[in-house]
């Protein structure tokens, strides 16, 4: 049910600046995608099977936003893939887990996704991605 880590979110103040240097390391950049609903802007390195999303927030009140005015640029979440997510959302609350997402919506590149609350793993935002 859990494959593999689909992606590592960063959260950074400027993306173009961002991707640039990402850039300078080796990286390639796939693609840069807005997704309104969230108020970001993503823009997604391979890395192997996995990926690093770059996020930068186009709204003041984004999660995003909110995130870089507390914490500043860094380490976001942590994206897993799983096969189904409505079961992994399933058995996450079956264990007492507090969602973020109850129901998956829909994120970068079309794909199904919810959130986990860093309060119920440890400190880290989890993101199951499906397919
Ligand atoms: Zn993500």
């Amino acid at each position: 049910m859990i494959n593999r880590i689909d992606h590592i979110g960063v959260a950074v103040k400027n993306l173009d600046e961002a991707v640039d240097l990402y850039k300078k390391l080796g990286f390639e950049l796939k693609e840069i995608e807005e997704i309104p609903e969230q108020k970001v802007k993503v823009a997604m390195l391979p890395v192997g099977e996995s990926k690093i999303e770059l996020l930068e927030a186009t709204a003041e009140d984004s999660a995003i936003a909110k995130f870089l005015e507390k914490r500043g640029e860094g380490v976001h979440h942590v994206a897993i893939n799983v096969s189904d997510i409505e079961k992994a959302l399933e058995n996450a609350k079956a264990n007492g887990l507090q969602l973020i997402d109850e129901k998956p919506r829909i994120g970068a590149g079309g794909k199904k996704v919810a959130f986990v609350h860093p309060k119920s793993t440890k400190g880290v935002l989890l993101e199951f991605v499906e397919g």
